[in-house]
């Protein structure tokens, strides 16, 4: 059966069902497995890929994300974009004695994932469900 490709709005729709339900999901793998079933009940050839499902669950307003990672072997080459959700990483810096600064690693701007100077690869999500702020 061929698939096809459901609009942000009804992964969000179908994540804010998912989440609400559960409370909290502890990878990646079953998140996208709960909110492909929920997909299917619109329409049973729809599918999401995981990294899209990722960068709509860690920007979510009523979710919160966990994310463990692991020390990079090698120097990575973030090329100032977050590996999680695609977004901008922003320097943290810290002051020197010296009275300069010097860059210690960066953080994104729209989700939890951060890293040190020599990388840290996201490794598992854990997803959990928090009111919406207001
Ligand atoms: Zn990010």
């Amino acid at each position: 059966m061929p698939y096809s490709i459901p609009s942000d709005e009804e992964i969000r729709d179908a994540l804010d069902i998912v989440i609400k339900r559960m409370k909290a999901v502890g990878s990646l793998r079953k998140l996208r497995e709960l909110v492909i079933r929920e997909l299917r009940i619109k329409d049973p050839s729809y599918t999401v890929g995981p990294s899209r499902l990722r960068e709509i669950a860690v920007t979510s307003p009523i979710m919160n994300t966990n994310i463990e990672a692991r020390q990079a072997s090698e120097r990575k080459d973030l090329k100032g974009k977050c590996p999680v959700c695609g977004e901008k990483l922003k320097r943290t810096k810290n002051e020197t004695i010296f009275g300069g600064t010097v860059t210690l690693g960066y953080t994104c701007s729209s989700c939890p994932y951060w890293t040190n100077l020599k990388g840290r690869v996201p490794t598992r999500y854990r997803f959990e469900y928090v009111k919406e702020h207001s």
